[in-house]
């Protein structure tokens, strides 16, 4: 399969998990994960209609992002930051993406917000959350979860869109339900206190099913799309 195909193999899935939770496959849109794909890869998957592109790192991302706009001039690509970002970076990716989707600290907020708005704009974010409570993965814990989106959305700069995770790592599909299941009552629990924040940033190739019956309105897809990483 080529990236276009496997592309569409995607979407097919997310369509089929969408209808399966009874829900409208419009209500899940796809981010392609394009960290260490080149450039020239990730233009034959614009080609093929994906606009919505996820970033791990800064560095790559500030050249990935003007090459891509070399190579498809006049496209209108949504870049979005979703990997760790560390607070002296935060500046630089402010002037490349749209949304940052893993916002887990109030000092990284106060930059993002910072950076916003010296440029007058406002940034889209996530906050991550860390639902599986693994030591390895970067995210706030769930019971800090709501207090913290508030904290985050009382900056001005910044939208808090929704949460965010990475789901447990386990090959038990009753542990990585549970760490969605966390989440969805997360979301629930933001919108309950007062805040517009009803977007779900979760799924990946291994469990996107698993993450759209729970909720999820953004899957995060690198080698699904891409192929494995080598
Ligand atoms: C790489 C990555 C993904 C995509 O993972 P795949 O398993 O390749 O689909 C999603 N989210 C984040 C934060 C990532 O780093």
């Amino acid at each position: 399969m080529n990236t276009a195909e496997r592309y569409q193999s995607v979407l097919d899935r997310v369509a089929t998990a969408a209808r399966a939770a009874g829900r409208a496959p419009e209500s899940v849109r796809v981010l392609a994960a394009v960290k260490t794909q080149r450039p020239e890869a990730i233009a034959e998957l614009v080609d093929a209609g994906c606009t919505l592109l996820g970033h791990n790192r800064a560095q790559e991302l500030v050249e990935v992002a003007p090459a891509l706009g070399g190579l498809r001039p006049g496209v209108n690509l949504e870049h979005h930051f979703i990997g760790q970002l560390q607070t002296n970076k935060a500046a630089r990716v402010v002037d490349l993406v749209s949304c940052v989707h893993s916002v887990d600290r109030m000092s990284l907020a106060r930059k993002l917000a910072t950076a916003a708005d010296s440029r007058g704009r406002v940034l889209d974010v996530f906050v991550q959350v860390n639902a599986s409570g693994e030591e390895t993965k970067a995210g706030v814990r769930p019971d800090d979860a709501v207090a913290f989106a508030l904290d985050v959305a009382a900056l001005p700069a910044l939208h808090v869109r929704g949460m965010m995770t990475i789901g447990a790592h386990s090959s038990d599909p009753a542990v990585v339900d549970r760490s969605f299941a966390v989440m969805q009552e997360l979301s629930d629990a933001v919108v309950q206190a007062g805040l517009d924040a009803p977007e779900l940033s979760m799924g990946m190739s291994q469990d996107l099913d698993a993450a759209i019956a729970r909720g999820a309105t953004m899957v995060r897809i690198g080698s699904d799309i891409f192929g494995p990483r080598v």
